[in-house]
């Protein structure tokens, strides 16, 4: 008879999360675990932290096995059966070079940010909830690749995501977010990712790439999505814990807490940007546009969440507001920002269709015939005359977002809004009172910021002239810029779809 007795559920999990940790006696629990207090929260009691999910490790990685299985299977079965044929038109996978060159590094980003927060929680319950995380990050960025590496066969612009994320202008948007937030303290990591970006905001980003990899018959992009949505419950649920544990454990955190949310709705609704620009211009077949997106994903989701939030004394994050006032406007003034710099992209650019356009007034009654469509036409026009029209000089970086300074402002959508502080004798510019306000919160860390504008005038990219500093970029000159008409992609795919239709005749 064997005397080992098979554990409870409930005995296993204690042992193997909250029984794992100990007080140290060789030196003081406070040196071990310095980043715990420098951020100003208080912590009374780290056993009050709820774990929903109370997973083990071994039970974790069980269930990714099974997962990774599955979705490699399915991977193998999209490319083996050249899965690219059935997307919707080659101007599609241009959304899905943005999110391997923006996104796939920043959930390699976010890994970083929870390994750390694995070690430097002093409470056993978030650190295993981060190492699980830190783990489920790096499979993240480890599926995208590999499912978008079949891209890579066929289409420009997917090679070189590495050097692109960290030298091109338009990624160190969301470059720079994930490393504010990684150069945070723990508290602060979690309710900007956490919280921020996987609870409030999180829809924003998996409805449009993923129901839009679904709506453009993208089965590898759907695939690793879900793989990595099953993920996101308990992405989300810690979110929430973080903000209800710190609030109840002093009320000197209230304070602290508001200002990361305000500081990280802000950063997190301007990194948007680039996905309201996408549903609204680079999904060929669209899923809904950014405008009621925010209205269903902001401002009633997020609404809700806020006034149950209120109970602990937390209001809505400041600048919500501006938010809603430009929501009619912010794909539009995105994409004429990146069709104008198309040749200093690592993705192609272009004007809508006539139906394209038709769909915009449609979902913009208020703005888009009055302010953009005639912008649009008239590019065209000239588009057609032989006149592609590229900027060749270089944007006002916003000094916190690092979006160029293409916002116009809250109550008028035909002036340019600016915004400059000084500070040590320098000036400083930014794209909103947003971002404004969280540089002179922490002017000490935003003044290090690496602009990329600034550095090619600097000269430290690559050389003075633009060809060189798309190549130091990584970027294929005529390849992997430029406009959508007359590119590689839009030949070949011309030439296979007319292969396909030829083979299907002779079948
Ligand atoms: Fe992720
Ligand atoms: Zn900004």
């Amino acid at each position: 008879m064997s005397t080992t007795k098979k554990l409870g559920l409930r005995e296993k999990y204690r042992l193997m999360t909250r029984g794992l940790g100990w007080e140290t006696t060789y030196q003081p629990m406070d040196k071990v675990f310095p980043y715990q207090s420098f951020e100003g929260i208080k912590i009374h009691d780290w056993d009050k932290w709820e774990d929903p999910f109370r997973l083990t490790m071994d039970a974790y990685w069980k269930y990714q096995a099974e997962k990774d299985r599955k979705l490699y299977a399915i991977l193998d079965a999209f490319n083996q059966h050249n899965g690219h044929l059935n997307i919707s038109d080659a101007r599609y996978v241009n959304s899905i070079k943005l999110f391997l060159q923006g996104i796939t590094l920043s959930e390699y980003n976010a890994h970083r940010g929870f390994v750390h927060l694995g070690r430097q929680f002093r409470g056993v319950g978030p650190r295993v909830a981060s190492q699980m995380q830190a783990l489920d990050e790096i499979r993240h960025a480890q599926t995208q690749i590999h499912a978008l590496s079949h891209y890579n066969k066929y289409f420009s612009g997917f090679h070189g995501f590495q050097g692109m994320y960290d030298r091109l202008w338009y990624l160190s948007v969301p470059k720079s977010y994930f490393e504010d937030a990684l150069t945070a303290g723990p508290f602060e990591f979690l309710t900007a990712i956490s919280f921020s970006f996987e609870y409030v905001l999180t829809n924003l980003i998996f409805m449009p790439f993923m129901s839009g990899a679904a709506y453009n018959g993208d089965m590898a992009t759907v695939t690793f999505g879900f793989s990595a949505q099953s993920d996101e419950a308990r992405h989300m649920t810690m979110g929430l814990e973080v903000i209800k544990f710190m609030a109840e454990q002093d009320p000197d955190n209230i304070p602290i807490i508001q200002r990361w949310m305000d500081k990280w709705f802000w950063r997190g609704y301007r990194m948007l940007v680039l996905v309201a620009m996408m549903m609204d211009y680079m999904l060929p077949k669209k899923v809904m546009s950014w405008s009621e997106a925010w209205e269903m994903y902001f401002e009633q989701a997020g609404g809700a969440l806020f006034e149950d939030l209120a109970r602990y004394g937390f209001r809505m994050p400041k600048y919500a507001d501006v938010s809603v006032k430009e929501k009619d406007r912010y794909s539009h003034e995105a994409w004429a920002a990146l069709y104008h710099y198309g040749a200093a992209a690592g993705l192609h650019t272009w004007i809508p269709t006539s139906e394209e356009m038709e769909w915009m007034a449609e979902k913009y009654p208020n703005s888009f015939e009055q302010f953009y469509k005639p912008r649009l036409d008239y590019w065209d026009e000239q588009q057609k005359a032989g006149k592609r029209m590229y900027c060749a000089s270089l944007p006002q970086l916003c000094q916190v977002c690092q979006i160029p300074a293409w916002f116009t402002e809250p109550d008028d959508p035909t002036q340019l809004c600016h915004r400059e502080t000084e500070y040590k004798g320098e000036t400083y510019h930014f794209c909103s009172d947003g971002c404004c306000d969280i540089f002179k919160g922490e002017p000490e860390k935003y003044i290090q910021a690496r602009l990329p504008t600034h550095q090619i005038y600097q000269g430290n990219c690559g050389g003075a002239s633009i060809e060189e500093v798309l190549k130091w970029s990584g970027i294929e000159v005529g390849h992997d810029n430029l406009d959508y008409l007359g590119s590689d992609d839009q030949k070949n795919w011309e030439r296979w779809k007319h292969q396909t239709a030829v083979e299907k005749k002779i079948a």
